[in-house]
C-alpha cells in the first residue's frame, strides 16, 4: 500500500503520532505546529493503512467550520467520502446522540434547541413569575449559575445549598428552570451536553453500542474542554477506547466556560500508559511573528513550558498604529485591506479580530462605505437575527405547540392586541397547571380572558394551526416560505422605516434560500423540518457573506482559535479592552487574556498589524486609553510603528521658528489653539498645549496636564476648555 500521501510533507514526531499504536496518546504543542494537521492525518491513516471502517472513529473539533474542513481533508487524503465518519464539535455530537435516543432520555421526539438569548428570556419569565426583583437577582447571573452548574455536570438536586440563602435561590431557580424547560421540550446548549452525558451513563447498551463502535476517539483542542466534555469522552473511551487528543495549554481561553487546563494531567493519569508527544516546529508563521508570540507567552507562571521555532524567514516587521479613535483606526485597517485586494490577493485572506463582538460594528460599516465585502464569524450571525429568529419561532410552533420560548416571542409579533395582562393571564395559568402556554391559552380562551383578548388569542392559535395545515406535505423551502408569509412579519417589517426594514425582509427572504440549500443528512432521524430548525440552533449561520463569496474576515479572537489567515489585524489593543477590565485585576484572568493575545498573534502566516485607539466610543461610552500593556511585551526591536500616512502638517515644538514669520498660519493657528496655551479637560485636569499635528477631524494636540502627564487628544472628541 503506498502510504505516501499520509506521511509525506509531515516532520518525524508528527509522523510517530499518527503512525502510533492503538494506546491512549496526548500530542501537547504550541501553535502552528501541526496538531490539527496530525489529527487529520491519523483519522486517514487508521482508516486507510490500520483498514478501520470510518464509522470507528470519532472525531472532535471546536466549531463546525473547523469540523466540515477536516472532513474535507481527511476525504481528499482517502482519496474517498467517509460520510460514516462522525466528526463534528462536542454540542454536535451530543445533538446527534440525543435525536437518535430520544426515548431513552425522556424528551420528546421533536425537542427544539434554545440559544442563549431564548435561555435568558425564560429565566427572566420564570423569575418575574415568582415576583422575584430583577435588582437583587441579575437574570444573567442566574443563566450563568445554571449553565455553570449544568458545565460541572450537576443537576439541582445534587446541589447542596450550604445553608446559604442565595445559593438555596439559585438552585431553586435552577430547577424550576429545568421543569420549564421539560415540559416545552426545550434544550439548551449546556443541557446537550448534559444529557447526553446521562444517557450514556445511564444506559448500559447504548454505551456498550458506543464504545464497540468508537474505538478511536480524535480530540483537537483538548485543551478547553470543560468537565461534562472530558466525562463524555471517558465514558465513550471507556477501558477499550483509544483516545487521541492534541492541544495546547497556551491556547486555553474558555475557563469562563467551565474549561479546565488540568485536563491534560488528568488524562494522563485516567489513561495509564498514556503517550506524550510534542511538536516544536511552527509550520505557520514567520519568525518575527513567532518570536513576538514566545516573548508575550513568557510572562505566563502558569505554564508547561514550551520551545517552539521555526526556520522560516525573518519576515515583515509586526506593524502597529496608534490611532487617534475607533473610526480612524477602522479607517486605517480598511486602507491596508483596500491595498491588499488591489495587489491581487484574496480577501479571504485577512482577517480583522477584536476582544469584544460590539467592535466589530464600526468596522463593517467602514468596510460597508469602502464596498469591501466581509463576513462576522460569531456575534451578528444570521440565524440569530431577531426576525429570522422571529420566522423560525413560528415555524417552531407549527411542528410543537408547547414550545413556550417561540410563543412568547411571536404571540404578540406583528401586534395583534395580546397585551401584557393577557400573557400574564396565560403565565399564572402555566404555571398553576404546569402546562405550556399553548395549553394555557387553549384553557383561558373560554375561562379568564375578556372578549375582545380571547378573541385576539384564538386568532393567534389558529393562525398556526392554519399553518400547519397548509403546509403539510410541502417541501421545506415552500413551508418557509409560506409560514414567513401567513406570519404576518414581512407587512410588519415593511412599517419600520429605511434601510433597516428592507435588510429585514431581505433576510427573511434569504431564510427560504437557506432552507432551500439545506441538504438533511439522512442519517437523521427526524423530520426534515425540525432537522432544519436544529441546523439553525446549532450552526446559527456561522456568517452572511455567502459560501463562495471573496470576503474579509471579522471575527473575535475566541472565535479565530485554529485558523490562519496571512494577513491579520489585531484590533483595540488598549488597557481596559484587552485585556479586559474584569480580568485586570484578577492574575488568573490576566493571564487568560494574554493566552488570547497569543492565539491572536499566532493566526497571523506573514503580516501582522496591531492596532490601538487613544479613545474610544463603545458601548455608547467614550474612553481614554493606554496601549495595551501586551503591546510593552512584544520586544521592540520586532515592531515597526504606522504613522498616519496622510500627515497634512508636521508636529512643531514651541520653540521651533518653523512657521514664524512667514506668511502662512502656523499648524497650532490653523485649528485654532495657540502652543503653550493652557487647558482644561473633563478627566485629566488642567495642562497646556506642547504641540499639535493634523487638522479637520484628524488635529489633535499633545498637553502636558499637571496629575495626568503628557496626552494626545483629538480636538473634536477632547472637548477641552481653551483658558
Ligand atoms: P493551532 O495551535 O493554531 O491550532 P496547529 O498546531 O493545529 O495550530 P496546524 O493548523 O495543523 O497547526 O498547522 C499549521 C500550519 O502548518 C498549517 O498550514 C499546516 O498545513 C502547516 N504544517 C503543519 N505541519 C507541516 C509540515 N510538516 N510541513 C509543512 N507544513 C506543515
Ligand atoms: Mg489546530
Amino acid at each position: 500500500m503506498d502510504v505516501t500521501p499520509i506521511l509525506e510533507s509531515l516532520n518525524e514526531a508528527q509522523r510517530q503520532a499518527v503512525t502510533a499504536p492503538a494506546e491512549p496518546l496526548l500530542v501537547i504543542a504550541g501553535a502552528g505546529s501541526g496538531k490539527t494537521r496530525v489529527l487529520t492525518h491519523r483519522a486517514a491513516w487508521l482508516i486507510d493503512v490500520q483498514g478501520l471502517a470510518p464509522e470507528s472513529l470519532l472525531a472532535v473539533t471546536f466549531t463546525n467550520k473547523a469540523a466540515a474542513e477536516m472532513r474535507g481533508r481527511i476525504e481528499s487524503l482517502l482519496g474517498t467520502p467517509a460520510s460514516h465518519l462522525w466528526i463534528g464539535t462536542f454540542h454536535g455530537l451530543a445533538h446527534r446522540l440525543l435525536r437518535r435516543h430520544w426515548r431513552e432520555t425522556g424528551l420528546p421526539q421533536n425537542f427544539q434547541i434554545i440559544d442563549s438569548d431564548d435561555q435568558l428570556r425564560l429565566i427572566k419569565r420564570l423569575m418575574k413569575g415568582i415576583g422575584l426583583d430583577d435588582s437583587q437577582w441579575i437574570p444573567r447571573e442566574v443563566q450563568y449559575f445554571i449553565n455553570a452548574q449544568k458545565d460541572e455536570g450537576l443537576r439541582a438536586k445534587h446541589l447542596d445549598d450550604d445553608g446559604d440563602n442565595n445559593r438555596r435561590q439559585m438552585i431553586t431557580l435552577y430547577q424550576s428552570y429545568q421543569e420549564l424547560c421539560d415540559r416545552g421540550g426545550l434544550v439548551d446548549f449546556a443541557e446537550l451536553l448534559l444529557r447526553a452525558h446521562e444517557l450514556l451513563r445511564d444506559n448500559a447498551n447504548i454505551l456498550a453500542h458506543y464504545q464497540r463502535r468508537f474505538q478511536h476517539l480524535l480530540v483537537d483542542e483538548f485543551q478547553d474542554t470543560n468537565a461534562i466534555q472530558y466525562a463524555w469522552l471517558r465514558l465513550l473511551a471507556g477501558t477499550e477506547g483509544v483516545p487521541f487528543v492534541v492541544g495546547d495549554d497556551d491556547q486555553s481561553i474558555y475557563r469562563w466556560r467551565g474549561a479546565r487546563v488540568e485536563h491534560i494531567f488528568q488524562f494522563q493519569k485516567d489513561f495509564p500508559g498514556t503517550s506524550v508527544i510534542k511538536l516544536e516546529q511552527n509550520y505557520r508563521s514567520t519568525a518575527t511573528i513567532l518570536k513576538a508570540a514566545n516573548a508575550l507567552i513568557e510572562n505566563n507562571s502558569s505554564r508547561m513550558g514550551k520551545n517552539l521555532w521555526t526556520d522560516d524567514e525573518e519576515g515583515e516587521p509586526i506593524r502597529v498604529y496608534s490611532a487617534y479613535n475607533e473610526r480612524d483606526e477602522a479607517d486605517f485597517i480598511v486602507g491596508r485591506l483596500r491595498d491588499w485586494s488591489e495587489q491581487g490577493n484574496p480577501r479571504a485572506d485577512a482577517a480583522v479580530l477584536y476582544r469584544s463582538n460590539a467592535q466589530s460594528r464600526v468596522l463593517e460599516e467602514a468596510l460597508m462605505n469602502a464596498g469591501l465585502p466581509y463576513r462576522v464569524y460569531g456575534g451578528l450571525r444570521f440565524f440569530e437575527r431577531a426576525e429570522v429568529k422571529d420566522a423560525l419561532a413560528y415555524l417552531r410552533l407549527t411542528s410543537h405547540r408547547d414550545d413556550d420560548s417561540s410563543f412568547e416571542r411571536v404571540v404578540n409579533k406583528p401586534t395583534r392586541g395580546i397585551g401584557a395582562r393577557t400573557l400574564e393571564i396565560m403565565r399564572t395559568h402555566a404555571r398553576a397547571n404546569a402546562c405550556s402556554m399553548w395549553q394555557a391559552a387553549s384553557a383561558v380562551i373560554n375561562d379568564g380572558l375578556s372578549g375582545r383578548a380571547a378573541t385576539a388569542v384564538v386568532a393567534f392559535m389558529s393562525l398556526i394551526e392554519r399553518m400547519t395545515r397548509e403546509t403539510d406535505g410541502m417541501e421545506l423551502h415552500d413551508r418557509v416560505d409560506h409560514v414567513v408569509q401567513l406570519s404576518g412579519l414581512i407587512d410588519h417589517f415593511r412599517k419600520e422605516k429605511g434601510e433597516r426594514g428592507e435588510t429585514r425582509i431581505e433576510n427573511l427572504e434569504e431564510l427560504v434560500s437557506a432552507a432551500r440549500g439545506y441538504a438533511r443528512d439522512p442519517a437523521e432521524e427526524m423530520s426534515e423540518l425540525d432537522a432544519f430548525l436544529a441546523h439553525a440552533a446549532l450552526e446559527a449561520g456561522e456568517g452572511q457573506a455567502d459560501a463562495w463569496e471573496d470576503c474579509v474576515q471579522l471575527m473575535t479572537m475566541h472565535s479565530a482559535k485554529g485558523l490562519e489567515y496571512p494577513l491579520v489585524f489585531l484590533s483595540g489593543l488598549e488597557d481596559g479592552l484587552f485585556p479586559h477590565q474584569r480580568s485586570v485585576a484578577d492574575p488568573h484572568g490576566l493571564e487568560e487574556e494574554r493566552r488570547l493575545c497569543y492565539v491572536g498573534i499566532t493566526r497571523a502566516k506573514r503580516t501582522l498589524y496591531i492596532t490601538h485607539a487613544e479613545q474610544r466610543r463603545l458601548h455608547g461610552m467614550d474612553s481614554f486609553a493606554q496601549p495595551s500593556r501586551f503591546l510593552a511585551e512584544i520586544p521592540t526591536e520586532l515592531v515597526e510603528e504606522v504613522r498616519p500616512r496622510v500627515q497634512v502638517s508636521r508636529p512643531v515644538r514651541p520653540s521651533s521658528r518653523s512657521s514664524r514669520g512667514s506668511g502662512s498660519m502656523s499648524p497650532a493657528a490653523e485649528i485654532g489653539v495657540r502652543l503653550g496655551q493652557r487647558v482644561r479637560h473633563g478627566k485629566f485636569g488642567d495642562g497646556v498645549i506642547l504641540n499639535c499635528e493634523g487638522q479637520g477631524a484628524h488635529a489633535r494636540v499633545e498637553v502636558n496636564f499637571e496629575t495626568a502627564g503628557t496626552k494626545w487628544l483629538v480636538l473634536g472628541y477632547a472637548n477641552l476648555d481653551l483658558m
